[in-house]
């Protein structure tokens, strides 16, 4: 970077999933909510139409001129250290989504830095990419909407990087609001805020990261999709939200024992979507424990995505004083998240450091977040 005064700071927040794993790339329900742990991009104009990306997550500079990122993704991925696809993705999304031309708009530095834990099921990929195309937009005069940056934010993600993931991260980093969690139709598009009432409760939503990593572009997300699209395939629909509870009968007996678990996973969990949300519009988050915990029991025993670790998280948190827990994120690691009243933050954090002391496991690290606001210019 110059030192001298960038153009701009913008930021975009990491989230969690209150509800609804596994559903977005089956066009069904999830509901999300933006945490208080933002990724900063600052940005500075250049005039020979390249584009140069830092990050702190990386000693590494990457530099391409925009006219090569046609050629860059997604054959020539490689050619650049695998986080820069994500920044370097965004850019290139946002001038195909557009059909702007790659010398109509000016050269850029971003300089990135974030508070999001990566691998943590708390969607830094969302918050990189949410900054980013907040950060190009308005620098390259785009106006597209925050929905228009989340689909170009997919888009970078499943093309450039080549991480088959759905767009929920993307929308709740996006719209986020405080104290609020985002109702996604990931068909329509459509959002709905919903309240939380977290802290008029007298709760607070721990996350318990096991650091153990996941990755999307490995083995088991894929292995899952494909089973909901043999799934959704034999029972004749377009994706397994249109299947409701009613359907699962017959899907029993059309599909085979796995499948029919993974089917039976997505069509319950979206149901748990829209109870959660009547539930808190009509009794207040203190009473969506039971449809939190009927949801890890769900991916641990049908979708077979969870791991010790996060079994041992949900079941200590449950065991200290958690009123609800569940895995957030896609699986294989990643955090759990409780919903706690606040004089028993103390005793869930103890007691996950204390159950995974006795498993053998690595040391979970153990902290609040507070749902907060979406994308944003900062300075
Ligand atoms: P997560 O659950 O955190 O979204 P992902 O595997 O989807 O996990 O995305 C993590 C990847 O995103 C990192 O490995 C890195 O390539 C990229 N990334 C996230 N945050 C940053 C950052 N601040 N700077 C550079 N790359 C980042
Ligand atoms: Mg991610």
């Amino acid at each position: 970077m110059t030192g001298a005064d960038p153009a701009g700071v913008w930021s975009s927040p990491g989230r969690a999933n209150l509800i609804g794993e596994h559903t977005d790339y089956n066009d069904g329900f999830v509901l999300p909510f933006a945490i208080d742990r933002r990724t900063f991009v600052a940005l500075d104009t250049r005039e020979d139409g390249r584009i140069r990306v830092a990050s702190t997550f990386d000693g590494a500079v990457a530099e391409v001129a925009l006219d090569e990122l046609d050629d860059l993704f997604p054959d020539r991925r490689g050619d650049v250290p695998e986080w820069a696809t994500y920044p370097l993705g965004v850019a290139w999304a946002l001038l195909r989504t557009t059909g702007v031309a790659a010398d109509a708009v000016t050269g850029v530095d971003l300089a990135i830095a974030s508070e999001v834990p990566v691998g943590a099921g708390l969607s830094s990929s969302a918050a990189i990419e949410g900054s980013v195309a907040s950060a190009l937009n308005e620098t390259w005069g785009l106006g597209l909407d925050r929905v228009a940056l989340a689909q170009a934010g997919r888009l970078a993600e499943n093309e450039a990087v080549g991480a088959p993931t759905g767009i929920m991260d993307q929308m709740a980093s996006m719209l986020g609001q405080p104290d609020a969690a985002i109702f996604l139709d990931c068909r329509s598009l459509d959002t709905d805020v919903v309240d939380l009432g977290f802290a008029e409760a007298g709760l607070a939503l721990v996350v318990i990261d096991t650091q153990v990593e996941h990755s999307h572009a490995t083995g088991g997300y894929r292995e899952r999709r494909a089973a909901c699209e043999l799934g959704a395939r034999t029972m004749g629909v377009p994706a397994l939200r249109d299947l409701t509870v009613d359907d699962l009968p017959r899907a029993a007996t059309l599909l085979d024992d796995v499948t029919f678990r993974r089917v039976r996973h997505v069509v319950t969990e979206d149901q748990r979507v829209l109870d959660t949300v009547r539930v808190l519009r009509e009794e207040g988050p203190r009473a969506i424990g039971d449809l939190l915990v009927a949801s890890h029991a769900s991916m641990r025993d049908d979708f077979e995505i969870s791991v010790p670790e996060l079994d041992t998280a949900v079941e200590a948190a449950l065991r200290a004083g958690a009123i609800g827990a569940r895995m957030t994120g896609g699986g294989f690691g990643g955090a759990a998240i409780a919903l706690v009243p606040h004089a028993d933050v103390q005793a869930v954090t103890d007691a996950a450091a204390a159950a995974f002391e006795a498993s053998g496991f690595r040391a979970p690290h153990v902290f609040t977040v507070t749902p907060s606001a979406g994308a944003r210019r900062d300075a």
